[in-house]
């Protein structure tokens, strides 16, 4: 925004606007620089932009079989990347916790030591307690009740953690960031192993009574169904998760990456090559996005993980099976699509959860966050 541009949304005069200004920009949050083209006369009102150098949040994103962390700069530029595979599915929270401290240490070696690191955001595919962090549920993980963002906290030496949904946040960069700009009611399928949901409604994430709506993976789609990781039957994710994508394609359940490979082998062999193993999966993807369009009436449902790769492929046949349980006025109002922040939206949902807090109060936050100098000697 132009600096008379934030004169008139905050209300208050351009010196006091001039002073707010040159207190971010001392801190290194913000820049200013002319505007690109000028409009008629007169001194043109400089351009107040987030500066990603200076002040970073660092994200992870815990899947079944992989961890992933990102260096991310205010504004949402990715500065640095890294991914470990872990060494066997469903992972003792003590392993994954000593694998993202040292991501954490290797993404941070990338910035310069003045630079402030405001906190750490994680992503996860499970039911988490927003207070404390604590792993509710999470059955491809295989955990129960874990007091992860504690054991976080302690083997990252006091740097603030914030842990939350791998759904939930990437709805929350998708409507911020990302193809769900403007769109207030919105619906993030994220599917990997399982399938999570995270639900845009008039503008504000869905959280239900204890934090934890969004459960869509686990609407029973089938009564007589496959067995689920839950416990359950018939699951929307024991029909369009990783093992129903790995079984239509005739390749091993086991890992995601053999998926992923046999996908771009299937991309690389033209659009227009039909992909009749896939179809079925396709329907079932429509036949759920159905439900949750007669349940939320959203304007936008974006199919995220493994489903953006997939949905090219079926795009079709998921219409035709969501309009077999869509009614047909809210399925007038939808459109389907992909991420798009493609495959970083559930990593940048985890910096803006860290953003969110340090927009509450910018000048106590960076003075407060510890510097990558600073946090390089502690983590060791
Ligand atoms: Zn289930």
């Amino acid at each position: 925004l132009t600096r008379a541009e934030l004169t008139g949304r905050l209300g208050v005069n351009r010196s006091t606007v001039a002073a707010l200004v040159a207190e971010l920009v001392a801190l290194g949050a913000v820049e200013e620089e002319r505007p690109g083209s000028t409009h008629g006369a007169g001194r043109p009102s400089l351009v107040v932009k987030p500066c990603p150098e200076r002040v970073q949040a660092v994200a992870a994103e815990i899947g079944v079989d992989h961890v992933d962390v990102v260096l991310v700069g205010l504004g949402g530029t990715v500065l640095s990347r890294r991914r470990r595979r872990l060494a066997t599915t469903s992972p003792p929270p003590r392993d994954v916790v000593t694998v993202v401290r040292a991501l954490v240490g290797d993404v941070l070696d990338d910035s310069a030591a003045g630079d402030v690191v405001v906190g750490l955001g994680v992503a996860l595919p499970g039911v988490v307690r927003e207070s404390d962090g604590c792993v509710r549920f999470a059955p491809n993980l295989g955990w129960t009740d874990e007091p992860f963002g504690a054991l976080l906290t302690a083997g990252l030496d006091g740097l603030p953690v914030r842990v939350g949904n791998d759904a939930d946040l990437g709805a929350l960069a998708e409507h911020l960031r990302g193809a769900g700009r403007g769109v207030d009611d919105l619906v993030f399928v994220a599917g990997e192993v399982g399938v999570g949901g995270g639900l845009i409604v008039d503008g504000r994430p869905l959280r239900g009574a204890g934090g934890y709506a969004g459960e869509i993976g686990h609407m029973v789609v089938r009564a007589d169904g496959r067995p689920c990781h839950c416990g359950s039957r018939g699951c929307w994710e024991t029909e369009i998760g990783m093992a129903a994508v790995a079984r239509a394609l005739g390749v091993p359940a086991g890992s995601i990456d053999d998926v992923v490979e046999r996908l771009g082998a299937l991309r690389r062999a033209g659009p227009d090559a039909p992909v009749p193993e896939l179809e079925h999966l396709g329907r079932f993807i429509g036949i759920g996005v159905g439900n949750l369009v007669n349940l939320t009436n959203p304007r936008l449902v974006l199919l995220g993980g493994l489903l953006r790769q997939v949905y090219p492929f079926v795009a079709a046949a998921v219409d035709a099976g969501m309009r077999t349980t869509a009614l047909r006025a809210p399925a007038e109002e939808v459109e389907l699509a992909v991420p798009g922040l493609g495959g970083d939206a559930v990593l940048l949902g985890a910096a803006e959860a860290v953003w969110q807090g340090l927009l509450a109060d910018p000048v106590a936050g960076i003075r407060t966050s510890a510097t990558m100098g600073q946090l390089r000697r502690r983590l060791g």
